[in-house]
């Protein structure tokens, strides 16, 4: 992806540029949300949601415990003729 070349984001009220990211609570919310604030003045400049990445990991844990229970029963299967 190519971008035009432009000068670096500013905070909207205090005018300097560094920015930090912190994770928040939104009320009934399924993902979690972050605010990309000013290191400066703690001005909100955006948000960013992202998906709840250690359960993901632990469905991902128990479905790869599943896959290999399926493999032993199914070998188990196949040795005593019945697979
Ligand atoms: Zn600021």
């Amino acid at each position: 992806m190519h971008f035009p070349i432009l000068t670096m984001p500013t905070c909207p009220k205090c005018g300097k540029g560094n920015f930090g990211i912190k994770e928040f609570q939104v009320q009934d919310a399924n993902f979690r949300h972050y605010a990309i604030m000013c290191t400066s003045c703690g001005c909100v400049v955006g948000t960013e949601t992202m998906q709840d990445d250690e359960r993901i990991n632990q469905i991902m844990a128990k479905l790869n415990g599943l896959e290999i229970e399926l493999n032993n029963i199914k070998s188990s299967l196949m040795r005593h003729g019945i697979y």
